[in-house]
Parts: structure tokens; C-alpha cells; sequence
């Protein structure tokens, strides 16, 4: 044996001790004792360095070794050897201590030195295996930080004492930024060096108290316990961060630069679990590669709730599009003069099993998630040309235009899906077909749908900008986009009848188009003055309250044979949904 031992015994009989400590001491070398009288001595002295045995009395006075045991194991977190003493005839106690974990048992006045080492040796030889498996279950093998395992036990206990204290703890997950290059460029041994010295850099960083894991590759946790203030909290970070981004010279001076994002949560008196404060720390650092990396960003729960909430609005609209929930409305687009039907937009509704029929200002905002968004673009889609193609069965061949969304319009596979679907309505032609699309589509993107735009012209659809006017691309839109039909936003058309600058925008709108050959249609016309206006202003088409709500598919050819009739009347009878 080449180390020396380090050994306890805990006896409150002198006589015993006396006698166990010679034979210790005559068996072995290097060999260094400790002893204690009391439970309480024991537990004084415990602490004072790493034990690899303890002789523990069955018989300590008041108290028991078995209950002592308890108190040890809570105190220390490595394994150690520990070997039960009891008297004569106490075999059933002794097995009764195996259980709880004792390693091995003596009877006192039985044992010869021989028996007493060979158990000591042995406690000692397991109590070692497994604190070599614990060391593996609990420390990271190439930077011995703590493992996950070993940081779930810590943070479980901080989580406890921060309900009872109400101190402040903090959960940092700390993911490098461009790890994964140094490893490409310098090999799996430089880069094991870059995490060794990281790892160094935060447990240099880190407080005594504060536990400092790896969770592998290039994540790790930093706890920190007893914090003052969400502020000191920040600054000690940012001290960290500081120091993780600083140049790492490797061998033969290769200078290697990672830089770290960072996302934290505090843990306060809160009753979550571990993985959930593991969780919260992960999503904010998933935040802050998204938002330029190589930052500090904390956890905000207002967020996480929005998030939560548009999150279970997705999931509700993809049921909704399961369970065939949604419809579309048809609005009657007309001659402003002849009162002739020009064609209908499709608008989206969702006929919801608890809220009932909805507009898309109370759901079509969650569907800016661009695949969702596309997912409803398709359906709606897919649903105007069945409705088209029914209504060319009926001997109606209508126009109808659609919204279309701007992330949908920018997919490089628009057209190519456009075009599958057409087939599938094989009755009804491109030109049936008009889509509306944003002015709010960003001027940069401009360039890109461009193209797609063209393509479609070429297939005959036509394209409407919608809601014009409100946008702050309208020029750059209007000179470069082969737009066909401008659509002035509604806000202007309704109020143009009393207020003088909505009127005049109305007004320069309907010339801009006229320079640009446009066609132009008045989005909002909801009554016979706003008619007579626009085509005083000259503008030819209208859609508006006034002249129809949008009503289901099945209630529009009525509608149109109604109106048909009706087209020499004034607009008061028109019929109204
Ligand atoms: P939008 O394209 O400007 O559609 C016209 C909106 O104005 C419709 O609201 C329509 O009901 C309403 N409206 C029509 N005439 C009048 C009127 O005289 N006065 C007033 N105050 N409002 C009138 P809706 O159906 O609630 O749609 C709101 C917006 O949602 C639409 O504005 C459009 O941007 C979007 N949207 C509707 N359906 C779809 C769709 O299928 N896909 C996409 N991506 N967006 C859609
Ligand atoms: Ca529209
Ligand atoms: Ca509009």
C-alpha cells in the first residue's frame, strides 16, 4: 500500500480505542489516526479532510453508530469505507448495518489484527472503486468539472434552500459561439485544450460556493448560489463572459478566438424543478445565438408567457386546419357605374368550436410563423380553386382574388405549387385567379418576388397590391413591381367623405395610378356617397359594406342573381349579410 490511510475511529470507550489503535498501528505503516470520544466530536472533526475509513461503535453513549452513519453519509458526498464495532452477540446489528450501508463489520474481543486489516483493506479497495465511479458518474473525465448528474443534485439543493432562505441563485448556460471550427481546423487535441481552458477561465471566475459543470461539448452550467441581486448577478457574468473571450494560445502560438452566448435564469422562491430552470437558462441562450451571439441575455417570463401563448395558438390553428374548421367568405367586387360584378375576394374565417366564427385580425397574426403561415396559404389556395371550379359546374365563371402572405409569396417553390394545385382544378383557368399581395412586403424583398410575380403573370394570374397607402414602399413597389391592380386601403376610403386629407390621399392615389396604368379598385365603400365620390374621382371599382358583406360560398350565387336584378336600385336594398 503505497498511500498512507487516512483513518477515524469513533469510540467512547477508551479501553477499545486504545486496543484498536495499537493493532492499526503495528499492521501498517503509513497510517495516520484520528479519534474521536462522541458523536458530536466525530462530526466536528469529520470535515477536516478525506477519510478512507471510519470505525464507528455501534455503542456511543446516548446515541447510536447506525444513526451517526446517517449523519456521515448526508455530510460527505464522496464514498467512504466505514466499518461498524459492536460487542458480543451483535450479529443481527451488524447485518441490519449492511444494509444501510456499512461496509463491513467487526466484533469487538473476536477480532485478531489479522481480520482487522484485511477488512480495513478491503472497505478501503471497494469505498475506492466506487468513489472512481462516482468520480465518473459526477466530474466530467477531460475538464473534471461537474457532470450533469452532479449538477441536477446541486441545483435540487439550491432549489430547496431558496425556498427556505428567499436567497437569490442564479442558472447560466454558457454555450461557445465557434467551437466547432477549432476542432475543424486544429484537431480534436486542440480543441480538447480550448475546453480545458475554458473550463479553467470559469471555475477561476466562479465564487467557492458556485458549481461549475460541462454538460458536454461546448455547454456549460455555471450555478451560482448566495446572490445579493439580480445586478450582482449580471456583473459577475459579465466578468466571466469577459474573461471566456479572451485569446487562447495553444502550443507552437496558435491563437484561437471563441467568443460565448449566454443565457441565464434567476431562481427565486418559485417551486420549479430542476429541468425547468435548465430549460428556461437553454432557451435564452438559443436566444441569444439567434440575436448576434456572443451575449448575456436573462430568462424573462413575460416573453416565455407570449411565447407559451402564440405557441398553443399554432398548435390550435394546426387542429383547426385538421378538423376542417376553416372557411371562406366571398366579398362582391363591382363596376362603381354599372354596378357590374367584377370579381370576389376570398377572406378567411374559422368557424372556432368554442369562440364561433372568427375573422383573421383574432388569429391570422399567430400565422406569421412562416411554415404555418404557408400551411394556410395553401388551403386557402387549394379551397378557391374547388369553389371556383364548382361554380364553373354551375355555369358561373367568377374571378376570385386572394390574400396571399408575403413569407408564402417568397418561397422559391411558390409557383411550382401554384401550378400543381391549377392542375388539380383542371376546369378552371389561370386567369380565374388574382392575388392580393401586401404592399407591406419589404423593399428588399422586392427583388426576389419579383420573379415569382413574373412567373405567375406568365401563367395569367393577375396581381393586385393590397391595402395601398399604407405601406412605406409604395413608390419602389409600384415602379418596380408588374402589378396590375392597386387596391386603395380601406382607412382612406371610409373616412375620405369628412376628412379632407384622407380624401386627398384617395385623390392622389387614383392619379398615381392613372400615370402608372394601373387599374385601381376602392377597398371600404360603405355607402352610395362614397360610390358617387369615387367615381367622380374616377375611380372605376369598388368592394365595401355597401355594397356586400362577405358571405359563404353557397350564399353567393344567390347573391349574384339577386344583384343582377337588382343592379338599376339603389344601394339601400341591396342585400346585406
Ligand atoms: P384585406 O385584404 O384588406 O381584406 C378586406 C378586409 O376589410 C376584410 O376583413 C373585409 O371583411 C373588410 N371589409 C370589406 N369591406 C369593408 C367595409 O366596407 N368597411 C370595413 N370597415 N371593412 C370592410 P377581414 O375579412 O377581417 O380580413 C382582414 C385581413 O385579413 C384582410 O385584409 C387580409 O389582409 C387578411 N386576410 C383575409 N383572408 C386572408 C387569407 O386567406 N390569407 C391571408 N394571408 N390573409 C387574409
Ligand atoms: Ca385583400
Ligand atoms: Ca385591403
Amino acid at each position: 500500500m503505497e498511500k498512507t490511510l487516512h483513518v477515524l475511529i469513533v469510540d467512547d470507550d477508551d479501553v477499545d480505542r486504545e486496543r484498536l489503535r495499537r493493532m492499526l498501528n503495528s499492521s501498517l505503516d503509513r497510517i495516520q489516526l484520528e479519534e474521536a470520544t462522541s458523536a458530536d466530536q466525530a462530526l466536528s472533526v469529520l470535515p477536516k479532510q478525506v477519510w478512507d475509513c471510519i470505525f464507528l461503535d455501534y455503542h456511543l453513549g446516548e446515541s447510536s453508530g447506525l444513526d451517526l452513519l446517517q449523519e456521515i453519509r448526508a455530510r460527505i458526498s464522496t464514498p467512504c469505507a466505514v466499518i461498524l464495532v459492536t460487542g458480543l452477540g451483535g450479529e443481527n446489528i451488524a447485518a441490519a448495518a449492511m444494509r444501510e450501508g456499512v461496509s463491513d463489520y467487526l466484533i469487538k474481543y473476536q477480532m485478531d489484527e489479522k481480520q482487522l486489516i484485511r477488512s480495513l483493506m478491503g472497505a478501503v479497495h471497494r469505498a475506492d472503486i466506487e468513489r472512481q465511479m462516482h468520480e465518473l458518474a459526477h466530474y466530467d473525465t477531460l475538464t473534471h468539472l461537474a457532470s450533469r448528474t452532479l449538477l441536477t443534485d446541486r441545483l435540487q439543493q439550491t432549489i430547496k434552500r431558496s425556498k427556505r432562505s428567499q436567497k437569490l441563485a442564479a442558472l447560466a448556460f454558457i454555450d461557445l459561439d465557434n467551437f466547432k471550427p477549432v476542432n475543424d481546423t486544429w484537431g480534436h487535441a486542440a480543441g480538447d485544450q480550448v475546453l480545458i481552458e475554458i473550463s479553467q477561465r470559469l471555475v477561476h471566475g466562479a465564487r467557492a460556493s458556485d458549481t461549475v459543470a460541462r454538460l458536454g461539448g461546448d455547454e456549460f452550467v455555471l450555478l451560482l448560489n448566495d446572490l445579493l441581486s439580480d445586478d450582482e448577478c449580471e456583473k459577475l457574468l459579465q466578468r466571466i463572459h469577459k474573461i471566456l473571450i479572451q485569446p487562447i494560445i495553444l502550443p507552437d502560438d496558435i491563437e484561437i478566438r471563441v467568443t460565448a452566448s449566454i443565457g441565464v435564469t434567476m431562481i427565486r422562491d418559485e417551486n420549479l424543478d430542476a429541468d425547468t430552470i435548465l430549460r428556461q437558462a437553454d432557451q435564452t441562450m438559443y436566444r441569444v445565438k439567434n440575436t448576434g451571439r456572443n451575449h448575456l441575455k436573462f430568462f424573462d417570463p413575460e416573453a416565455e408567457k407570449r411565447l407559451q401563448a402564440r405557441q398553443n395558438a399554432f398548435q390550435s390553428i394546426l387542429a383547426g386546419l385538421k378538423n376542417d374548421e376553416f372557411r371562406l367568405y366571398y366579398q362582391p367586387k363591382i363596376d362603381l357605374k354599372s354596378s357590374r360584378l367584377i370579381g370576389l375576394e376570398a377572406l378567411l374565417r374559422w368557424q372556432h368550436p368554442t369562440k364561433g366564427l372568427i375573422g383573421p385580425g383574432e388569429f391570422l397574426f399567430t400565422g406569421e410563423h412562416d411554415k404555418l403561415g404557408v400551411q394556410i396559404g395553401e388551403w386557402v389556395l387549394r379551397e378557391v380553386l374547388q369553389q371556383l371550379q364548382i361554380w364553373h359546374r354551375q355555369g358561373l365563371s367568377l374571378k376570385v382574388s386572394v390574400n396571399i402572405s408575403a413569407k408564402h409569396l417568397q418561397r422559391s417553390d411558390f409557383t411550382t405549387r401554384l401550378k400543381t394545385l391549377l392542375g388539380k382544378a383542371p376546369q378552371v383557368p389561370a386567369t380565374a385567379l388574382e392575388l392580393e399581395i401586401l404592399e407591406t412586403v419589404e423593399a428588399e424583398s422586392i427583388t426576389g418576388v419579383q420573379a415569382i410575380i413574373d412567373e405567375c403573370k406568365t401563367l395569367g394570374i393577375t396581381i393586385a397590391l393590397d391595402d395601398f397607402g399604407t405601406g412605406y414602399s409604395s413608390l419602389t413597389c409600384l415602379r418596380r413591381l408588374p402589378i396590375d391592380v392597386l387596391k386603395i386601403d380601406k382607412s382612406f376610403v371610409i373616412n375620405m367623405l369628412d376628412n379632407a386629407e384622407d380624401y386627398s390621399i384617395v385623390q392622389g392615389v387614383i392619379s398615381l395610378c392613372k400615370t402608372f396604368g394601373h387599374q385601381i379598385i376602392a377597398e371600404g365603400v360603405e355607402s352610395s356617397e362614397h360610390i358617387a365620390k369615387l367615381i367622380e374621382l374616377g375611380c372605376p371599382f369598388g368592394q365595401g359594406f355597401g355594397i356586400a358583406y362577405p358571405m359563404p360560398a353557397d350564399e353567393t350565387p344567390v347573391w349574384i342573381r339577386e344583384h343582377h336584378l337588382h343592379a338599376n336600385k339603389p344601394l339601400s336594398d341591396l342585400p346585406r349579410q
